[in-house]
């Protein structure tokens, strides 16, 4: 059932009540336009019934969304007023949604565990820490099959990059060890109060069926690609030195994962890096 979703009016008069100056440092950019919700609404194909966390709810523009399409949401709010206002707001303007929403006041980097276990992660994520609050969502919730966030442009293509791409980092390939991504349209800033000095994309993922490794292949595989995507402009060999030693154990063991040493970082995918965290390595190499 079609709910009154948030607008530039209603998103004014809710930062009045609140007396709340947004803060650029919690990232918060407001969405002030139902269209938009409501797009990423689709995209996520949320499902009536599904339990979705939202991280970051702000003054509830896609949580009303969200509600609409009958989900179950659990908000996640690092702001304590905005995490006290929310109930109150759903209460106003979609009383018969209000036992479906569930505010929890906290720093979404710190939560390990939710009140129902989610399957969808649906967000307008704050910006400074978007790639930090997914990776800590796909990793301590495996109850997670997929998502639509909406990141600042540049993060999101970057999220989404195939190995080569000139913008394939250590984003890439950690995001890529939990699912397949992809992105899902621009954003205009103008739906946004305030208007961000930056443009939006919407990303879309989900989960492998099963992961590459365990946890201690996990850690492995993000050490190499921290390293190897710390100096982007060396060779393998070289980038890969601390974490083996020396350059020449590092181009042993790349040898070993069938990994020409003379290659960078951006050239290798996941899978690569996978199987060079699995490589042996002797104690005394
Ligand atoms: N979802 C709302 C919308 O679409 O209008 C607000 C999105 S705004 C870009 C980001 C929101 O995340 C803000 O409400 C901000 O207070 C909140 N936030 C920032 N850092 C956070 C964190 N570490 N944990 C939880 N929420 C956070």
């Amino acid at each position: 059932s079609e709910l009154r979703l948030l607008g530039p009016a209603e998103i004014r008069d809710l930062a009045e009540l609140l007396d709340v100056t947004p803060t650029k440092k919690l990232g918060q950019n407001f969405v002030i336009d139902a269209n938009t919700v409501r797009r990423i609404v689709r995209v996520a194909e949320v499902q009536p019934g599904d339990r979705v966390v939202e991280i970051g709810p702000g003054l509830g523009s896609l949580t009303l969304g969200l509600l609409e399409a009958d989900a179950d949401v659990v908000a996640v709010e690092i702001d304590g007023r905005l995490a006290e206002q929310l109930p109150k707001t759903v209460q106003q303007l979609a009383p018969d949604a209000a036992d479906r929403l569930t505010v929890v006041h906290r720093d979404a980097l710190q939560i390990t565990e939710l009140p129902a276990d989610p399957v969808r992660l649906v967000a307008n994520l704050p910006y400074n820490v978007s790639v930090p609050v997914l990776l800590h969502f796909l990793e301590h919730f495996p109850s997670l099959r997929s998502g639509v966030v909406m990141v600042q442009a540049e993060v999101g293509h970057r999220i989404a990059a195939a190995p080569g791409s000139k913008v394939y980092g250590a984003p890439s390939v950690k995001a890529a060890w939990y699912g397949a991504w992809r992105t899902a349209g621009a954003v205009s800033r103008q739906v946004f109060w305030p208007v961000p000095n930056v443009d939006s994309v919407l990303v879309a993922f989900e989960r492998h069926d099963e992961q590459p490794g365990d946890e201690a292949l996990r850690l492995r595989t993000f050490a190499l690609v921290d390293a190897a995507f710390q100096q982007r402009r060396k060779t393998l060999r070289q980038a890969l030195a601390p974490v083996f030693g020396d350059p020449t154990s590092a181009a042993t063991a790349l040898q070993a994962a069938g990994l020409d040493p003379s290659l960078r970082g951006e050239q290798l995918a996941l899978a690569d890096f996978a199987r060079l965290a699995s490589v042996p390595v002797s104690p005394d190499a």
